[in-house]
């Protein structure tokens, strides 16, 4: 049955060899399911015509008759708008543009007569639409036309002459051909429940529908199937792994008990405790562990994992802990280092810097044993770091570090696979974790540790400096140590280091009494780590640095973090910054600084991180401005290769389908029920995608 959809667009009716070559190599479309499901990514409304007083909010669109009364610039010259009034007999709007000012201005003539077609919002009392399509009033358009989708097309289509219509027309015909004929994919019991429309509905209406109405139902449709499919994939992959891999049995609690009455500093939360106790489950399963462990910046995964260590070694397995950068990696070292020469263990730092004497000791140590702990930087994953018998792989901050890298870690024991736990602070909203780490088991410390006050967070424009300097030397006083952070990217490499020099010399002239350290990427990582160990062991009171500090660094003492630019900075790195003050007892404050003239998005980004310190509620933020493809890096975006859901806004589809797969996996794991027998079809339709979905574990 299947075999419809995947056969060859060449033979369809309208299509032909040459156009079948330009979709294959254009849109990359070649059977007959690529073409349906080949989206249009909007509609256009042209049949009917609206008067101005009849726009009402919520309009997906409105076409217009009407006349230019005037038009006028607006702003300065960099941030200009172009405000022209339209007006028929009912009322006026203003029509705006950002950007193609000139062109537009062109083509304006005021006293004339246009049709403007586009999405009417409303401001104050009136209404405006930006960058409308507009057209000079010709006897051919004044007449309406149809609703139409509209498809992303390449030029050199559009040279051939394929535009949104002959995709139309060849999907019609497609449709026309199979259509009764394209089987349900659904059961029946989803579809009513979620009062789906039927396939082959949904994708005539997706590509033919008569209004936004239309539309609606047949995007609900295929977006639930899409996610439901993805989820029961993910889902699936993760129970046959489950079942596939053996895992080490950790199962003496010596060394943890002896840990836990002699030597644990604190009181762990309540979160703590619950997740050593999900991976306490995982080590006695005989099972492989493939955990995330999520939790904000500051609530303590680091113990967590090193109470886990002890596990491991107690049942003679070796352990690795694994950062992004040098800097982090030998904090990491410095802290455990403490807890392991108290049990008497030996644990050793592998980094890009380590010596080849000093190397070539740590292998050994590695190989026959006698290390129970490596904690290092990719230095780790290369082929010479061999081990006994590793048990367990930490790493931490996951988003620096690709799925690659976790499958060589995983290989570094064939005999059984070691456990591995991810740690990561940047909180990844619900919608997009599912679906990202839809393999993984989630652990989640939502809990800070006792006695942490919220940082307070607030906004200055560049002009308030005097007062904010004030309030530093106040900081300072009272024995507190701050950072100062400037942002640096590649693209204006040159300029932003000379800002952040700039700023470190007025910063010194300022504070001339203060021992200031500064760290940026530029320095050797030795330079680099003693001016930061200078600024741990309190030596220095101001740190200046870019964002190499972002990850990890734990100093206590620092209350306060200035950032400057802080509108050039993106959401999920500011918390990341936040989160390096508010680490002590002690009120801690973080100031962004900026210019006055702010973007939109740059306006709702600081005034998210004034408003909250919950790092959740930031990622969804975060997701809303960028989108799911930015935000945990080109790596994984493949992954979410969607084509008609969208992470950040179908969230309420996506937690209906994940629940709908988890229901009937666990019911029927093998899909063996009758009633499952169309699903079980359909993945087996789609294998060659199961295993894209396979890969990233
Ligand atoms: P993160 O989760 O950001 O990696 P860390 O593991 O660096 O956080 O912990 C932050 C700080 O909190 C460290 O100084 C750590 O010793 C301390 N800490 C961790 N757990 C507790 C606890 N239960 N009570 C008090 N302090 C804790
Ligand atoms: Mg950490």
């Amino acid at each position: 049955m299947s075999s419809l959809l995947n056969k060859n667009i060449e033979y369809l009716r309208g299509v032909g060899p040459q156009r079948a070559d330009l979709l294959k190599t254009e849109l990359g479309l070649f059977t007959y399911l690529d073409l349906l499901q080949y989206y249009p990514f909007r509609y256009e409304d042209r049949s009917q015509f609206h008067t101005i007083s009849s726009i009402h909010e919520g309009m997906e669109a409105a076409q217009i008759k009407g006349r230019i009364v005037s038009t006028q610039k607006i702003g300065s010259a960099r941030k200009q708008r172009l405000v022209v009034e339209f007006s028929d007999h009912t009322g006026s709007l203003e029509l705006v543009w950002f950007q193609g000012i000139r062109w537009v201005e062109k083509k304006l003539r005021v006293g004339g007569e246009y049709l403007v077609y586009g999405k009417p919002v409303r401001f104050g009392s009136k209404y405006n639409i930006t960058h409308p399509e507009i057209d000079i009033l010709t006897p051919t358009n004044s007449k309406t036309g149809g609703f139409k989708p509209i498809y992303s097309l390449t030029e050199k289509l559009r040279k051939k002459f394929i535009d949104s219509k002959v995709i139309g027309q060849i999907t019609f015909n497609a449709l026309q051909e199979i259509g009764s004929q394209i089987p349900e994919n659904l059961p029946e019991s989803l579809i009513n429940k979620f009062k789906l429309i039927p396939r082959f509905q949904a994708f005539h209406l997706i590509h033919h529908p008569k209004d936004f109405n239309h539309t609606r139902h047949a995007s609900r449709r295929l977006k639930f199937e899409e996610l439901f499919y993805n989820q029961l994939n993910l889902i699936n992959q993760k129970l046959v792994k489950k079942n596939e891999n053996q895992g080490h049995l950790f199962q003496k609690t010596e060394l943890l008990t002896q840990f836990y009455e002699e030597h644990l500093p604190f009181e762990l939360t309540g979160a703590q405790k619950k997740v050593i106790r999900e991976i306490f489950a995982d080590f006695k399963s005989g099972k492989q562990m493939n955990r995330l462990l999520q939790g904000d910046v500051g609530s303590g995964k680091t113990i967590v994992s090193f109470i886990c260590m002890l596990m491991a070694i107690d049942a003679d397995a070796q352990c690795c802990l694994m950062a992004p950068t040098e800097i982090l990696a030998t904090q990491h070292f410095n802290g455990l280092r403490e807890f392991a020469d108290l049990l008497g263990m030996r644990i050793d730092l592998l980094t890009g810097s380590t010596k080849k004497k000093e190397r070539e000791l740590i292998h050994m140590g590695l190989r026959d044993g006698t290390t129970k702990i490596i904690v290092g930087t990719h230095a780790l994953l290369e082929d010479v770091v061999q081990f006994q018998n590793l048990g367990l792989c930490v790493i931490d901050e996951q988003h620096r570090f690709g799925v690659a890298q976790r499958a060589k870690l995983w290989n570094k024991n064939k005999r059984i696979h070691p456990h591995i736990l991810v740690m990561t602070a940047t909180p990844i909203p619900r919608t997009l974790a599912m679906t990202l780490y839809g393999d993984l088991d989630v652990s989640v410390i939502d809990e800070l540790p006792a006695g942490r006050k919220p940082i307070k967070t607030v906004h200055r424009y560049d002009s308030k400096r005097l007062e904010v300097f004030q309030f530093l030397r106040d900081e300072i006083a009272k024995g507190r140590q701050v950072y100062i952070v400037y942002p640096l990217i590649e693209e204006s490499e040159q300029m932003d280091y000379k800002n952040l020099m700039d700023g470190y010399e007025s910063i010194a002239r300022a504070f001339p009494e203060e021992a200031l350290s500064i760290v940026h990427g530029k320095m050797k990582p030795q330079d680099k780590e003693f001016e930061m160990q200078r600024f741990v062991k309190a030596e220095t009171s101001i740190m200046v640095a870019t964002t190499v500090i972002e990850v990890g660094v734990n100093v206590p003492n620092a209350s306060l973090m200035i950032i400057e630019n802080a509108e050039r900075f993106g959401l999920a790195q500011l918390h990341q910054l936040r989160g390096r003050v508010g680490r002590g007892v002690e009120q801690s404050y973080c100031i962004l600084m900026t210019g006055v003239k702010l973007s939109n998005d740059s306006r709702k980004r600081i005034q998210t991180m004034v408003e909250t310190n919950d790092g959740f509620r930031i990622s969804e933020v975060d997701l809303e401005l960028r989108g799911p493809g930015d935000i945990t890096g080109t790596q994984q975006s493949g992954i979410v290769d969607l084509k008609i859901a969208n992470l950040a806004t179908d969230t309420k589809i996506l937690s209906f389908a994940r629940e709908s797969a988890q229901e009937i996996l666990d019911k029927d794991p093998k899909l063996k029920k009758a009633e499952h027998e169309m699903i079980k079809n359909h993945m087996n339709s789609t294998k060659s995608e199961a295993v894209k979905w396979s890969k990233i574990s």
